[in-house]
């Protein structure tokens, strides 16, 4: 699956691999290239576009990572960009419910719904450890019932007996009677399909819904459709609230346009693919393998991984140096805070620290992006010296750095007295030897 894609994308990052330095100019040809490869794998108009507006923005204005070229910088921001389009991984099912926890299997005829409901059902038994129960609600397919009941004989899988002429409400009811008499786990109903999506088919599956209440409803699409696979998931989401969707023929589907823009489209996670005809032929989809495969440049990948760490490292280091020399100025105090933004609150963090407690409430106010982005305006208004010296800001000064932000003198105050209070905690730190352990943090 995905070759065309793959390859595609395969030559354009060969071709920007080999630059040393990477301006703005290359970097949009190569989305240029990268937007045909995605419409030419039928990814839909709308999500090719957002995804190359995102990665434009992104590596236009990248920081250049020392050791590694801006190619491959580009390789990491695309494959970023692909597992965000493809969404969080997904690929378990609610089925720790009380029991018995029923997966309503939902699609048109053909899609592969019976096939999947009983790789579905396999996988719940064997890798969950569930005892599972499959039931079929096709009514309208002659022996659609029959071919549930060999499938489970094949997987080993028990199957609700067939009662010929019921109906598929009642025949749900009666699964679910028979599944908790019997201590079932989980219940695989597989309603009927139809050729195309029409109101008799959603009633049916509305009702049947309704007496099962679904931990799950899972609508299985045909990845070779494309596009209209999606079409189909936005139809069936409008009406019943599906929680995933199972691709199915993703063996056959070079191109990959259904996987790729369902999530963005639909707003449904894809849970898992279907690769082939055999009982075992079930893999659950995850984005980041998922784009890995597609850019077949993994090593590429963690390579700029491991750089960007490396200059994180360095960076926090260089600031543990300075603060072993007693020097902290109102720059390394904006740096630190955007760093502790970024690692969940300086608050936070201060909590965390020894002797930290009483800052803790005094940072409080940085905490929110507003009270940052007035911290960032206020050290902006200083002149390098005042930053480097804040004992210079004298009353006329903290008024010109005041009016100059669009605060006040009181909020220049608070400032001051922050950073005061972290000097002070650090040279104690210094003290007690914890500057390295510090340092480590601020990474
Ligand atoms: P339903 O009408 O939706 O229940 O479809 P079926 O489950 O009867 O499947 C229709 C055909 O598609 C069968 O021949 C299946 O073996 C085949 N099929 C289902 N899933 C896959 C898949 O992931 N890959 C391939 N190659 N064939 C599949």
């Amino acid at each position: 699956m995905f070759e065309s894609l793959s390859d595609r994308l395969g030559g354009v990052f060969d071709r920007l691999r080999g630059r040393g330095a990477l301006n703005e100019a290359d970097v949009r040809a190569a989305m240029r290239e990268v937007r045909i490869a995605l419409l030419e794998a039928d990814v839909a108009l709308p999500v090719a576009r957002d995804f190359i507006d995102k990665v434009t923005e992104k590596a236009v204005g990248q920081q250049v990572l020392k050791s590694v070229t801006p190619g491959q910088q580009v390789v990491k921001i695309v494959n970023d960009a692909l597992v965000d389009m493809l969404g969080a991984d997904e690929s378990e099912l609610n089925v720790d419910v009380t029991p018995p926890a029923v997966v309503m299997m939902v699609g048109l005829q053909g899609s592969g719904k019976t096939t999947t409901t009983a790789k579905i059902a396999k996988r719940l038994s064997e890798k969950n450890r569930k005892k599972v129960m499959m039931a079929s609600l096709d009514v309208n397919r002659p022996a659609a019932q029959e071919q549930l009941a060999v499938l489970g004989t094949q997987t080993g899988v028990a199957t609700l007996p067939i009662v010929a002429g019921q109906q598929p409400v009642d025949i749900a009811r009666r699964a679910m009677q028979a599944a908790k008499l019997q201590g079932y786990d989980v219940l695989l109903l597989d309603t009927a399909g139809r050729l195309h999506v029409d109101q008799a088919l959603m009633d049916e599956m509305k009702a049947v819904a309704e007496v099962s209440t679904p931990a799950e409803i899972l609508l299985v699409v045909d990845a070779l459709t494309g596009q209209d696979a999606v079409n189909v998931a936005q139809s069936f989401a409008g009406q019943v609230d599906l929680t995933g969707v199972v691709l199915t023929r993703m063996d056959g589907d070079a191109r990959g346009g259904a996987a790729l823009s369902m999530r963005a489209v639909t707003g449904k996670p894809i849970k898992f693919a279907g690769v082939g005809e055999g009982m075992d032929k079930l893999e659950g989809f995850h984005p980041d393998r998922v784009a890995g495969r597609i850019l077949g440049m993994g090593d590429v990948v963690s390579l700029v991984e491991r750089a960007a760490e490396t200059v994180q490292a360095e960076e926090a280091e260089a600031m543990a140096r300075k603060m072993a020399k007693g020097q902290f100025d109102l720059n390394d105090l904006r740096t630190q805070i955007a760093q502790m933004q970024r690692m969940g609150g300086l608050g936070a963090l201060a909590s965390m620290l020894p002797g930290m407690k009483k800052m803790a409430g005094a940072v409080k106010a940085a905490q929110d992006d507003k009270a940052l982005t007035r911290l960032d305006a206020m050290i902006s208004s200083m002149t390098p010296k005042e930053r480097a010296k804040p004992e210079l800001l004298n009353a006329k000064r903290k008024i010109r750095v005041a009016n100059g932000s669009g605060t006040t003198v009181q909020d220049v105050n608070r400032l001051l007295k922050m950073h005061q209070e972290m000097a002070t905690m650090m040279k104690k730190l210094r003290k007690m030897g914890g500057l390295g352990k510090l340092g480590a943090l601020f990474g």
